[in-house]
């Protein structure tokens, strides 16, 4: 019923001649897949020399991060705006990298969020919580709260994605149990119930994050609540990302 999305968060990662080189060989390697959505986070300076490598073909561009304001005085930032013209599909928000590095509180991803959704990007919102917030049982709190937070105010007909991403796990080589993570994911389904009824949180696909590989990706998808994968570090060769996009 969801279709999969799975997805590369590049991180700080790859020039644009890498990622160019990237791409061309990615594009001939997934070009047969047409039954689930492929999408490829790579740094800003990537996306637009990207997009044009990629036109036509199956796999679609997101960004990492961006400023909820369309122009102005906001020095380093990157606006929605951009990130459309650029040839973005998705941005994703939220990321933990950005909640614990850069300070980013739940209510500057909620803004971000409804900018996002405003210029017709799709955010993928993050949500997981930190190892002590887990061992302190604090897990259900957190993720309902980054998830209501974040989508205060986004209405019903807007296309989003979830990813839940335990923080424990993000390029530790920890991955959460398939049981595990279905748990979490399955909490998420029924609180975006709560929040929207149950025809649109049936809809909205929500994705596993943390140290998914070709080794773990086919238990992982194999569960009921989980639509996808946002990947990290494996997301850089185009060997193991094809291995990930072709799960089962
Ligand atoms: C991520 O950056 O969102 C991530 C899940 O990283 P990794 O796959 O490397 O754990």
């Amino acid at each position: 019923m969801r279709r999969p999305l799975i997805a590369g968060n590049w991180k700080m990662n790859k020039t644009v001649t890498e990622s160019i080189e990237f791409a061309k060989g990615f594009i001939e390697a997934v070009k047969d897949v047409t039954d689930r959505d492929i999408m490829i986070a790579p740094p800003f300076t990537s996306i637009y020399p990207m997009a044009e490598v990629l036109k036509g073909s199956n796999v679609y561009l997101g960004a990492q991060n961006m400023y909820f304001e369309e122009k102005g005085a906001f020095t380093g930032e990157v606006s929605p705006i951009m990130l459309k013209d650029a040839g973005c599909k998705f941005v994703i928000l939220g990321h933990s990298e950005r909640r614990y590095i850069f300070g980013e509180t739940d209510e500057l991803i909620n803004k971000k969020v409804l900018s996002a959704v405003s210029h017709e990007l799709i955010p993928v919102l993050c949500v997981g919580e930190l190892l002590e917030e887990r061992e302190l049982g604090k897990t259900f709190e957190v993720v309902e709260r980054q998830l209501s937070e974040g989508l205060k105010g986004v209405p019903e007909s807007a296309e989003f994605v979830i990813a839940y991403e335990p923080v424990w796990a993000i390029g530790t080589g920890k991955t959460a149990t398939p049981q595990l993570a279905e748990e979490i994911h399955s909490f998420l389904r029924e609180k975006l119930t709560e929040l929207y009824g149950k025809s649109k949180a049936d809809s909205v696909r929500i994705l596993y994050g943390g140290s998914v590989k070709p080794e773990n990706v086919e238990g992982l998808m194999a569960m009921k609540n989980i639509d996808g994968a946002l990947v990290g570090g494996a997301s850089l060769k185009v060997d193991s990302f094809e291995k990930i996009v072709k799960f089962g």
